[in-house]
């Protein structure tokens, strides 16, 4: 599939999914960067595209809120879990609890259930 260029809280993105181990394998199956978010074929779910999304976000505002420092992670492992790590992983936890879906934030390909997305700013560890 070619990269798609969606956005979500007003921020452009270029989703790509990639091939099944190419990200390192492991824990490993998804990466954000400033501009582009990277996910394994078959790992694209709505926890990981909202949480990726999340860092997308973070990056571009130069943000994370206060919160989340020293908060623990909801899904990630202890040692991979830093203050933007539990900001991510409440963003993608509140998205499954809202019911939302990949293509809510702009997942190329995906269903857009129309859910109320979570507000990065609004989330609370
Ligand atoms: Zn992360």
């Amino acid at each position: 599939m070619p990269p798609d260029s969606p956005s979500v809280w007003g921020l452009s993105y270029t989703a790509v999914e990639v091939e099944l181990g190419s990200l390192g394998g492991g824990q490993y199956r998804a990466l954000a960067s400033r501009n582009t978010v990277r996910i394994e074929r078959d790992a694209v779910t709505t926890f990981r595209v909202a949480h990726e999304v999340t860092h997308v976000w973070q990056k571009r505002h130069y943000l994370m809120p206060a919160a989340f420092l020293g908060a623990p992670c909801l899904r990630q492992p202890d040692w991979n879990c830093t203050p933007t790590e539990a900001h991510a992983d409440a963003v993608g936890e509140a998205a499954v609890l809202a019911g939302c879906g990949p293509g809510d934030f702009g997942w190329p390909n995906a269903e857009v259930t129309g859910c109320a997305l979570p507000n990065p700013l609004e989330v609370h560890p």
